[in-house]
C-alpha cells in the first residue's frame, strides 16, 4: 500500500509540474512568437494529402490563428490510393472549415503528377514549380510544410518538403517569404501525448504550439470529418497522439 501511495504522490507531483511547465511556456513562447512570426501575415500550409492537416499540424493552424493569421491551405493530391478522392476531397474541406480556413481558402490539386502512393516520387521541380505559382498568386509570405522526415516517412510528405528545400535554397522564394518545417519525433514520442511537453519544450527549434483542451477538442473534430479515414487505428492516433496537441516548428 505504501508503494501504491508513494506512486500516486508522485504522479500528482509530475502533473502539477507539467502543468506548470506547460503554462508558463505558453505564456513565454506566445509572446515570442508573436514578435517571431508578426500579425496579419498570410500563411500558407502545404500537405501531401486530405487528413495531414489534421493529424499533423492542428496546432500550428490554430496557433497561427490566434496570432492573427490568414491561413490557406494547398493540398498536392486528392489521396485517391483506395480510390476515395473524391470523398476525401470533401472531407478536407469540411476538416479545414472546423480549423478556420474557409473552403475558398483550400486549393485541392488532383491529377496524374501527384498520385497518391508511397511507391512514387514526385519530381520535385515540378511540385516547387506549382507550389511557386500558388505562394506568388497570392501573396503568401509565411510557408509552413513537413521536414525532411515527414512525420512518418511518407514519401509524398517528404517530396514536399524537398520542394520548398529546393524553392528556399535556390533562392527562388519572394521576398520575406519565410518557411517553417514541422519537427518530426521519433515513434516513443508521436504517441505520449502531452506527456511529450517536456522534450518538446526542450527540442524545439524556433516555435512550439501546445493546444489548450479546447483546442484539442476541435482538432479532433476536424478529424472526425475524415470519416472514411477513420478505421481503429487511427482513432487510437487521435487519442495518444502528441501531433494533434503539440507542434513543434524550425525555421528553414
Ligand atoms: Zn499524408
Amino acid at each position: 500500500m505504501e508503494v501504491v501511495g508513494l506512486l500516486c504522490l508522485a504522479a500528482a507531483v509530475l502533473a502539477w509540474g507539467f502543468l506548470w511547465v506547460w503554462d508558463s511556456s505558453e505564456r513565454m513562447k506566445s509572446q515570442e512568437q508573436a514578435g517571431l512570426l508578426g500579425g496579419g501575415s498570410r500563411s500558407l500550409l502545404v500537405i501531401a494529402h486530405p487528413d495531414d492537416e489534421a493529424m499533423f499540424f492542428a496546432p500550428t493552424v490554430l496557433g497561427l490563428a490566434r496570432l492573427r493569421h490568414r491561413v490557406s491551405l494547398l493540398c498536392f493530391s486528392a489521396g485517391n490510393y483506395y480510390n476515395q478522392g473524391e470523398i476525401r476531397k470533401k472531407e478536407l474541406l469540411q476538416s479545414c472549415d472546423v480549423l478556420g480556413i474557409p473552403p475558398s481558402s483550400v486549393r485541392i490539386i488532383d491529377n496524374r503528377d501527384f498520385p497518391d502512393d508511397p511507391g512514387v516520387q514526385w519530381d520535385t521541380q515540378r511540385v516547387a514549380s506549382v507550389l511557386l505559382w500558388h505562394i506568388e498568386e497570392n501573396g503568401i509570405n509565411l510557408v509552413v510544410t513537413f521536414d525532411a522526415v515527414g512525420v512518418s516517412g511518407h514519401s509524398n510528405h517528404v517530396a514536399v518538403y524537398a520542394a520548398v528545400r529546393t524553392l528556399h535554397s535556390e533562392g527562388r522564394l519572394p521576398k520575406g517569404c519565410s518557411v517553417l518545417t514541422l519537427q518530426s519525433v521519433n515513434v516513443l514520442r508521436k504517441y505520449i501525448s502531452l506527456l511529450d511537453l517536456p522534450f518538446s519544450l526542450l527540442r524545439t527549434r524556433d516555435v512550439l504550439f501546445v493546444l489548450t483542451s479546447k483546442e484539442v477538442a476541435q482538432a479532433k473534430r476536424a478529424m472526425s470529418c475524415h470519416r472514411s479515414q477513420l478505421l481503429w487505428f487511427r482513432r487510437l492516433y487521435v487519442l495518444f497522439s502528441r501531433y494533434m496537441r503539440i507542434n513543434s516548428l524550425q525555421f528553414l
